[in-house]
């Protein structure tokens, strides 16, 4: 485990590296090709991005981003595809589901607004609210320069991870499922916690930030059936089903 002030950087399994950040995750997954990230943290992430990289390249010697996967486009799960791909290279392939295309160019957008947060001013959630700012969560975060991959077989990328679709918290959300390890990246699908509630475990997000939090369930029960024991979530911990 390698962490500093405001993420942490576990190996959940071989080759794969787990950080979780000040208010949300990424994964990479690393193989003797190199790595592929997915999802990529809010803009103020890109510090720790940097260094859950440099911690997969010290650990097992993959040092060459070759693609950046994303469960779904909310500015805190593509908060730095721009600066990646800069520093990267255009060899850097941006990938997302079909129907999460439009919301990465943001030609449409699914993401809670400052007035619904506002009519649920609890504590915690002006507190994330907060954070959200301050973590450049009102920027700019568009990103043109991504493709559609295909679902339901191991994409051509480190790692082999296998796209299921897990609509609900937006219409393309993806699931990421790595069969080898019994493990399912989730994303937002289903976390373990999330700074706006205090519960911890297994839980679906608040239904201010769902496009259909009832679809969500659905796809919750079909993760669970996935395979994989165990999840990744985009906030919270390792969560297993
Ligand atoms: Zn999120």
């Amino acid at each position: 485990m390698t962490s500093n002030a405001t993420s942490t950087t576990n190996e959940v399994a071989p080759g794969v590296y787990f950080t979780r950040g000040a208010a949300v995750n990424w994964i990479a997954l690393a193989d003797g090709h190199g790595v592929t990230l997915i999802d990529c943290g809010y803009p103020g992430d890109l510090a720790d991005v940097r260094r859950s990289l440099d911690v997969v390249a010290e650990a097992c010697g993959a040092r060459r981003l070759r693609a950046i996967l994303i469960t779904h486009a909310h500015s805190d799960h593509i908060g730095n595809l721009a600066a990646l791909t800069a520093e990267h290279g255009p060899g850097v392939a941006v990938l997302a589901s079909a129907a999460e295309v439009p919301h990465v160019r943001r030609e449409v957008l699914h993401q809670v607004g400052v007035g619904d947060v506002l009519r649920h001013p609890t504590p915690r959630v002006l507190r994330w609210a907060l954070h959200a700012v301050r973590a450049g969560g009102m920027g700019d975060v568009a990103f043109a320069g991504v493709a559609a991959h295909p679902m339901g077989e191991p994409l051509d990328v480190p790692g082999h991870p296998v796209p299921i679709a897990a609509p609900g918290h937006t219409p393309g959300h993806t699931a990421y499922l790595l069969p080898d390890h019994g493990i399912v990246v989730t994303g937002d699908a289903v976390v373990t916690a999330h700074p706006t509630v205090r519960r911890q475990g297994t839980q679906l997000l608040l239904p201010m930030f769902n496009h259909d939090t009832e679809r969500m369930r659905v796809t919750l029960a079909e993760l669970a059936a996935s395979g994989a024991g165990r999840f990744l979530p985009g906030h919270g911990p390792v969560g297993t089903f």
